[in-house]
């Protein structure tokens, strides 16, 4: 007979000889945690995501101060892009959360007569979230959050390449939540082979295309669902029909903000041939306008954030003449917002996700040929195209793919919780943000209750004549 007591459980894949016993240990503690049931309470949820909102709130100096220092933030765009848009997405959750978590009834068939079908979202259980370095705090927080409001337990393993912020999350971290419920694990790579050889419910991880591999082979090993927010080249098409004034402002914002480093900057542009001029024209004048003679001296803009990444995007400025920019400083990583004039498809800065202030020009002639271009390299993360006739949005949205985009901005369909987040085919699987990230991090369980009467015997041997009447029923 079993009792509790004698169970033993094998509901999991032992932990391998050799991995870190504390990182074992962590991992059991958060699981016996969630078997207590205490995370599947929607008032507990809430509860734990208004300290979470709160804490960000009571944190901002800190985080500011944390931002600068990885990676030279303007306290603007660190509010903008990465503690004002964590609020957003904590709120939006709160205020939603109670709807989400409700089971969703369904109709049932005629053949389950009498039943009730309901689809419950549930949690995974527990989960890894790993995070890149160039929005360290709201690439850590967003996930974290849409992990907790699911119901599920969180370890956080940060980017070791943005030390202070992922300290300050781990403080921030451990003073509101027990440590069996939400940590946050600081290391380098070995720390996240070592975390990718448990046996986790679930992974969320955001970084490059390369290391995505590794985690979804990892995360094979334990058959563990995975969500990649990935990156890549995502292209700029600007028509002939494109508003240049407005087009050439949004797309400097879009491609210079946080020194080029986010996943969805505009990678490089397909322009016209007929308004290329004019457009480099604009964009030049836009950079002077937005950081000055001497973007250098400029407290609006950033810096690159390590020495590898510096002289890897130094390089690129060999590969086409410099339209406008092309200054560095090593010794402060920095980079000047840099146009490229006709770039030749084959150089390493086409052939690579580019992840800083350099932009490639590309032109071409017809747009069938701009759409065959994209459609010729891999599925980007977004996609922009500039124009002011419907039938050029048309084609473009119809024959190419992305994970989103916009048309006439850039950027901004991420800070819409409305819409999901994610990539498709190498820029990522999955999605995240409002109730997207509530679902991702949730199991929709399936539930069919049956009625005890009446009991309808048709399913049942001996089958007789009726598959007549099971044709008629389901046909
Ligand atoms: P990365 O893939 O180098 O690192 C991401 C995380 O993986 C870090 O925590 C790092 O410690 C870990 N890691 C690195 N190498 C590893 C290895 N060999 N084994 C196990 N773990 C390893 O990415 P990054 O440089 O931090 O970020 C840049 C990339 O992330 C770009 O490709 C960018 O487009 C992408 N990105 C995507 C999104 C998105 O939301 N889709 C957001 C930000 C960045």
């Amino acid at each position: 007979m079993i009792t509790t007591a004698n169970i033993v459980s094998r509901a999991y894949d032992a932990a391998p000889a050799g991995v870190d016993p504390k990182l074992v240990e962590l991992l059991d503690r958060q699981r016996a945690f969630f078997a207590t049931g205490k995370t599947r309470n929607v008032d507990f949820r809430l509860a734990q995501l208004k300290k979470l909102k709160k804490a960000v709130k009571d944190n901002e100096a800190a985080i500011f101060d944390a931002l600068k220092k990885d990676l030279g933030k303007p306290p603007f765009e660190a509010y903008a892009t990465e503690i004002g848009l964590t609020l957003e997405e904590i709120g939006f959750t709160l205020r939603n959360l109670r709807v989400w978590a409700e089971p969703t009834p369904v109709p049932t068939p005629m053949t389950q007569f009498l039943s009730w079908a309901n689809i419950y979202y549930e949690p995974f259980g527990n989960v890894l979230v790993i995070g890149p370095w160039n929005y360290p705090f709201q690439l850590a927080i967003v996930p974290m959050m849409q992990a907790m409001s699911a119901g599920n337990c969180v370890v956080y393993k940060p980017s070791e390449h943005a030390p202070h912020t992922g300290a300050l999350i781990a403080k921030i971290v451990e003073q509101n939540f027990e440590r069996d419920y939400v940590a946050v694990v600081e290391g380098g790579i070995e720390t996240n082979a070592a975390l990718l050889q448990l046996h986790w419910d679930h992974i969320f991880f955001t970084g490059s295309p390369q290391v995505g591999k590794i985690v979804m082979r990892a995360a094979a090993e334990h058959l563990t669902p995975v969500t990649l927010e990935l990156g890549g080249k995502s292209p700029c098409i600007v028509d002939k029909t494109a508003n240049i004034p407005v087009a050439a402002a949004r797309i400097v914002w879009g491609k210079f903000v946080n020194c080029g480093q986010t996943c969805i900057a505009p990678d490089y542009l397909l322009v016209d041939q007929a308004v290329k001029e004019p457009l480099l024209k604009a964009l030049a004048a836009k950079i002077k306008e937005y950081y000055g003679d001497d973007p250098k001296t400029s407290p609006d803009y950033g810096r690159i954030i390590n020495d590898r990444h510096f002289q890897r995007l130094q390089a690129y400025l060999q590969d086409a003449p410099i339209y406008c920019g092309g200054k560095t400083d090593p010794a402060s990583r920095y980079i000047e917002p840099t146009v490229l004039d006709e770039t030749p498809v084959d150089t390493p800065v086409m052939q690579e996700e580019i992840f800083g202030p350099i932009l490639p020009t590309i032109t071409y002639r017809n747009l069938d040929d701009a759409i065959a271009f994209v459609n010729s390299r891999p599925r980007p993360l977004a996609l922009y195209v500039f124009t002011q006739k419907n039938a050029v949005e048309k084609q473009v949205l119809e024959r190419t793919l992305s994970g989103g985009g916009c048309v006439n901005d850039t950027l901004v369909h991420l800070s819409t919780p409305e819409l999901p987040f994610g990539g498709i085919g190498q820029s990522g699987m999955g999605s995240y943000h409002g109730k997207f990230g509530f679902e991702t991090f949730s199991h929709k369980r399936s539930v069919l209750k049956k009625a005890n009467f009446p009991d309808v015997k048709l399913r049942y041997a001996p089958y007789k004549n009726r598959l007549s009447l099971l044709k008629k029923m389901m046909g």
